[in-house]
């Protein structure tokens, strides 16, 4: 009995390491740009290392980039590539940049979370392997019908040259 115990607790404990998974799951992709975790740490601001190298979500409404309508593109924050224009971008009321399509298909690499007990498609910088946010099928149904959740802090933002 005892040792069906910890069997089960064994079983418990591995299926319920998210985080684990997650990191064989993108280990199985080859990023452009791979550094180490301390030189990321170094590299981007406190906030920005969360998100992107440890999945955080920033609080809605927290970011400058919500309010961004010039002309411009949105790129990573770690890496400078290009992810979004503002020509994409939509008001999705949830207090994160929302956009409704990636400036290529080849900016994004989609994964799967399983964070929340659910599957959701998780959105990652196609050449960091940077955590940027999430991908719905809420968006607005007149384009893409997609609707791609980003952290700001996960990105920057470089206006057009007038
Ligand atoms: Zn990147």
């Amino acid at each position: 009995m005892k040792k069906l115990i910890l069997v089960l607790l064994a079983v418990v404990t591995f299926s319920c390491n998210g985080n684990a998974q997650k990191k064989e799951q993108k280990g199985d992709v080859a990023f452009k740009i791979e550094k180490s975790d301390a030189d990321w740490k170094s590299e981007l601001s406190p906030e920005a290392y969360q998100v992107l190298r440890h999945a955080a979500t920033e609080p809605p409404f927290s970011s400058d980039l919500n309010k961004i309508k010039d002309p411009g593109t949105f790129v990573c924050a770690a890496c400078g590539n290009e992810l979004y224009t503002t020509a994409r971008k939509f008001e999705s009321g949830t207090g994160w940049p929302s956009f409704d399509k990636p400036v290529s298909d080849d900016a994004l690499y989609i994964g799967s979370d399983k964070k929340l007990g659910y599957a959701r498609d998780e959105v990652i910088c196609a050449d960091c392997g940077g955590h940027l946010g999430h991908v719905f099928n809420d968006g607005p149904r007149e384009t893409t019908g997609k609707r791609y959740c980003m952290n700001g802090v996960a990105m920057e933002f470089k206006p057009s040259k007038k």
